[in-house]
């Protein structure tokens, strides 16, 4: 069975399933054999009871700690539990249809929620909530108590799963995650991008993988073109190991230019930069010819941990990227928290736009005591080496004032305890909300830089949510407001003399580069994996032709047009 989804991340992987039950546990339609039916039926059981005395005990601690009318309303998750209908329902349907207990519990509760919710009546509309409470309890219990860290594989396996996060992925170990495959996500999600940095093959947005897919089914993950391949022919096996020996091959090729400048064929040198997540990502970035780090994204540090991480700690892992990469420069993003990277602890509420919404620099602005203590952590690592800061989500030049403003009170700070710090650090905007790029001329003022931010910039000028595979279709890159907006940056950079680089993941992409580059961007930032895939493009062009078709492009009206412009002269130059 062959499933057709959005391509993230390169590579072929041929692999054994492991389907992952995320908190929200999707379940996949497990069928049990007719002997093994009254196992099922006591498993269930068991798992009820199991489930029963956890609340007790949960009841009597908090009885305990904060007295027993907080802790009555336990009582109604336990009549759930003991809900004869309910425990009927299901132990029948085990009989009858043969589904695993997990798979008809949740598909009861599910019934359950649905039908609470059509009652027109607080009291049954409270219940729901404590449904859904016990059906998470109990279901935990089915799964096993335990949800699989992907941290502790045992065996290689490719994960099938509805969802990861981008903290579920930055868990993974190469050697133990071979691919991975989502019923849901976008190309430009953050789990998409880390998927990529950790160099795992990946599809994601293929709707019902988790469905088509059982535990230990043998996979084919293509990265390249999107598609996922369920228990496959032999002989699609054999075409797929050699798609995978040819692609080696080509890597093996492209390490030919890991020490080569990406200069065009006139002459002109880009500067080519790594995006980092860890500090982990400085090896591979050094290993691949990168001049510096265009995008560290430090709210990877910051995830997957129960606390924040002090100062003394932000200030050695900074430290370890600015000492690595020394002389090249490094530019630190702050945190950039909310989107789709969360902290459970951090108490950022569930919001409905959470990309809209209380995220990276306004978050930090909201929380001074959080921001700062990154800005103090970095201002003492660029002593180091040559760190340069960058805020993301700038939508203005207010908010941009306002970072400062706290910036140089910690510059002040510092300077009273005479703690040393590179006073000259440039300070830059990412360009990422279309009111930024279109007030760039103000910003220019005021910013050192300017990293162009598609990813974003594209999901916010396009009104199209990055993570949201059934809108992917819209999310383009050739789209000419997103070229024209590009351009306004570019010219009032120029204007004021200041650097602008482009650090979304538009500049990873081969086709785009000679449009980029005529555009007059003059630094690539991109994942390590891409840069000799990058400069190859580079140095097949000249400046001078490129800047020819960028202008000859932004006359274009349609994307279909500007699309099939880049494809021919992508194909003319001998790449
Ligand atoms: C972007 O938005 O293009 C970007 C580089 O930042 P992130 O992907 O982390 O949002
Ligand atoms: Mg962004």
């Amino acid at each position: 069975m062959t499933l057709k989804g959005i391509a993230v991340s390169p590579g072929i992987v041929i692999g054994k399933v492991f389907l992952l039950n995320s908190e929200s546990f999707i379940i996949p339609r497990a069928t049990i054999k007719k002997e093994e039916v009254f196992k099922e039926i006591e498993r269930f059981k068991k798992v009820l009871g199991q489930t029963r005395q956890e609340i007790i005990a949960l009841q009597e601690k908090l009885s305990r700690e904060i007295g027993s009318k907080h802790s009555d309303i336990f009582n109604a998750h336990l009549l759930i539990l003991d809900d004869p209908v309910l425990i009927e329902e299901i132990t029948d349907k085990i009989k009858r249809r043969k589904f695993s207990a997990e798979y008809l519990f949740q598909q009861v509760i599910r019934n359950y929620e649905k039908a609470f919710s059509k009652i027109d009546d607080d009291y049954f509309k409270e219940r729901i909530s404590d449904i859904q409470d016990v059906g998470k309890r109990v279901l935990r219990n089915l799964l096993g108590g335990k949800k699989t860290n992907l941290a502790n594989l045992k065996e290689e396996v490719v994960v099938v799963s509805y969802d990861l996060s981008p903290s579920d992925t930055a868990l993974m170990h190469k050697e133990k995650v071979a691919g991975f495959a989502t019923d849901i996500g976008g190309r430009t999600s953050h789990t998409a991008i880390m998927a990529r940095s950790l160099e795992i093959p990946a599809v994601v947005g293929l709707e019902k993988i988790t469905v088509k897919a059982k535990n230990d089914d043998l996979l084919i993950i293509d990265g390249d073109k999107g598609v996922v391949i369920i228990n496959p022919r032999p002989e699609v096996i054999k075409k797929y190991r050699k798609r995978k020996a040819e692609d080696l091959k080509f890597t093996q090729e492209l390490k030919k230019l890991r020490n080569l400048p990406a200069q065009t064929k006139d002459g002109f040198v880009m500067e080519m930069a790594a995006n980092i997540e860890l500090p982990e990502e400085i090896g591979s970035a050094l290993k691949e010819g990168a001049q510096g780090v265009g995008l560290y994204r430090t709210e990877y540090f910051f995830l997957n941990r129960s606390v924040l991480p002090s100062e003394e700690e932000q200030y050695q892992a900074y430290k370890l990227v600015a000492q690595k990469m020394k002389p090249h420069p490094v530019v630190i993003r702050t945190l950039d928290l909310g989107g789709d990277k969360f902290l459970s602890h951090l108490d950022i509420p569930l919001e409905m736009n959470p990309f809209l919404g209380w995220r990276a620099i306004r978050f930090c602005l909201a929380r001074p005591d959080v921001f700062k203590t990154q800005l103090k952590a970095i201002l003492r690592a660029s002593n180091f080496g040559q760190l340069k800061i960058m805020y993301p989500m700038i939508s203005g030049i207010e908010e941009f004032k306002q970072a400062n403003k706290i910036l140089s009170q910690v510059q002040k700070e510092l300077q009273k305890q005479n703690i040393p710090f590179d006073k000259n650090m440039e300070i830059g905007a990412m360009i990422e909300i279309p009111s930024a790029a279109l007030t760039a001329d103000i910003l220019a003022k005021e910013a050192d830089f300017f990293s162009i931010g598609t990813n974003d910039l594209i999901q916010y000028s396009l009104a199209v949510d990055r993570v949201n595979e059934k809108i992917a279709y819209l999310y383009e890159p050739n789209h000419p407001a997103i070229l024209r907006l590009i351009k306004t940056v570019v010219e009032a950079a120029r204007k004021e003399g200041i650097w602008v680089g482009m650090c979304g993941e538009m500049c990873s992409e081969p086709i785009f580069i000679p449009l980029l580059l005529g555009l007059g961007l003059t630094k690539f930032s991109v994942s390590p994996l891409m840069l000799s895939r990058i400069k190859k493009t580079i140095r097949s062009v000249s400046l001078k032709e490129t800047k020819i078709w960028a202008k000859e492009i932004l006359n274009l009206d349609k994307i279909k047009d500007i699309k099939h412009f880049s494809q021919t002269k992508f194909e003319e130059v001998p790449q």
